[in-house]
Formats: C-alpha cells, structure tokens, sequence
C-alpha cells in the first residue's frame, strides 16, 4: 500500500519570519488521485504549495514524495523528484513562443522530451496548436492556462500540483480547463488542484481537504464535502 502513496505532508507548520502560517498540516495525495486543497483568500493554501516546492522553508513537519523526504531540499531538486507546480498566475515568458514555453518544462528532464509527446499534449490541449509559433503574450487567460499545464505535463511530473488555475477566467474557459483535468486524471496523471471555488474543484476531485487559517479543519471525499452545506457556507463563502 505504500507504494500507492504518492504524497505525504505530516505535521507541516511553515511561515515568513515571525508570522507562522501552516500550523500541522496533514494532507495525503495517492497516485492517480485528484485531491482538491480548498479555503478562502489567505487560509494558507498557496503557502502550502510553496512549502511543498521548496519556495518555503517548512519549520517543522516531514512531506515526502514517492518514500523519498522532500522537505527542506532545494526547489530544483524537488521538480526533478517529479513535484510540479504551476503556479498562480502561471509564469508565462511572453515573448517566448508557445512551444518554447512548453519544452521548458523539459528542462529538467535527463531525456530530450520525443516529438510524440509535444503532439499529445496538442491533442489534450487542441487550442494551443494554432498558436505554437506565436508569442506567448498573446494568449488569452485560459490559453495561457492550458500552455502552462502543457509545461508542467512535460516535466513528467508524480504530482502535478495547480494553484487556483481558475482565477480570473470566463466560466466556459474555466469549464473546458476542468474538464481536461479531470481527463488527465482519468488518463492516470495525480493532480493537487489547489482552488477557492469549492464547488467547481470538488465537482471532478476525488477527495478534497479544506484549509481555515492554516488548518486543516474538514476533509474527505468530494462528494461528501460538496453537500455539506454548512461546510460550504462556514469556509467557503458559499461558493
Ligand atoms: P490566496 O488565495 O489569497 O492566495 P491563500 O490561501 O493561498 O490565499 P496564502 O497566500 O498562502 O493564502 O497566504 C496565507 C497568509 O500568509 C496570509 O496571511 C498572507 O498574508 C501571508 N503571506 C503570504 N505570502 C507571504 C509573504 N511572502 N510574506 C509574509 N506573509 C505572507
């Protein structure tokens, strides 16, 4: 059953300085999975994500990947261990052409990525293949959503970890990004899709945790979270 286990926080308590913002986190991601990391504005869930890359140095607590500690190791170190975030706001190289952003996501890799793969992810993400010769910066939101997936896809990642990849997007687009997630993990791709619209992440996670100032204060299975309405309404805003 270890084996299975693909990432573990235990116990993770981090923070900037003096202002401790995770307080004994316990969150399990297993392969194949799509768990949602939910709560509102500044509960902490892009600190926990930064912590999990190594952006952040935990105060104490363990997380490991694959039965290898990761915590405290250096970020690059981390994405060749296979943990890839994308980040909010996706760090898109604007003047770089939408395919010289996705092979980034390679750099890393001790393989070439094959010309195969690239095709594949154009199949997943069809919108991206008109534009690959084009300059990043012209991409809409969501485009630029996908093409930053697209990224983390190419690093191979065990777990594709996603801060809020809905913000600030049409809810058509935020639909058609959703239901490619939940495509990849159906293909097998293990997914921590971090997200303050409870209703929309919990509506292809599998299980979801929730974070109120810190801490984990609910989780379980997505179908569970999504009718507790007063878990909703209490932490979540009711969205
Ligand atoms: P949001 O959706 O707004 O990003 P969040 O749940 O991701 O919210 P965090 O961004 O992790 O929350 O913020 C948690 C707390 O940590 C907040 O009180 C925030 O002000 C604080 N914080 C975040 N980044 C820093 C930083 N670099 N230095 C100091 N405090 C920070």
């Amino acid at each position: 059953p270890g084996e299975m286990v693909t990432l573990v926080a235990r116990g993770l308590c981090a923070g900037y300085g003096a202002a401790d913002v995770l307080h004994d986190v316990d969150l399990t991601v297993k392969r194949g999975e799509m768990v949602a990391l939910l709560g509102a504005n500044g509960a902490g869930k892009s600190t926990f994500l930064n912590t999990l890359s190594g952006l952040v140095a935990p105060g104490s607590g363990r997380i490991v990947l694959n039965n290898t500690n990761i915590e405290g190791i250096a970020p690059h170190r981390i994405v060749e261990a296979g943990l890839i975030l994308v980040p909010e706001g996706r760090q898109v190289f604007p003047d770089l052409t939408v395919e010289q952003n996705i092979e980034l996501g390679a750099y890393r890799r001790k393989s070439r990525p094959a010309a195969s793969e690239l095709e594949a992810l154009l199949t997943r993400f069809p919108r991206l293949r008109d534009r690959l010769k084009s300059p990043a910066g012209l991409l809409s939101g969501g485009e630029q959503q996908m093409m930053a997936i697209a990224r983390g896809l190419m690093a191979q990642p065990q777990v594709l970890a996603l801060d809020e990849p809905s913000l600030g997007l049409a809810p058509a687009m935020v639909e058609e990004l959703y239901t490619i997630l939940a495509e990849l993990r159906d293909e097998g791709v293990t997914i921590l899709l971090v997200d303050q619209m409870a209703t929309l992440a919990l509506a292809v996670a599998d299980r979801g945790y929730v974070l109120e100032q810190g801490r984990i204060v609910a989780e379980g299975k997505a179908d569970a979270l999504k009718q507790n309405d007063a878990l909703i309404k209490a932490y979540l805003g009711g969205s």
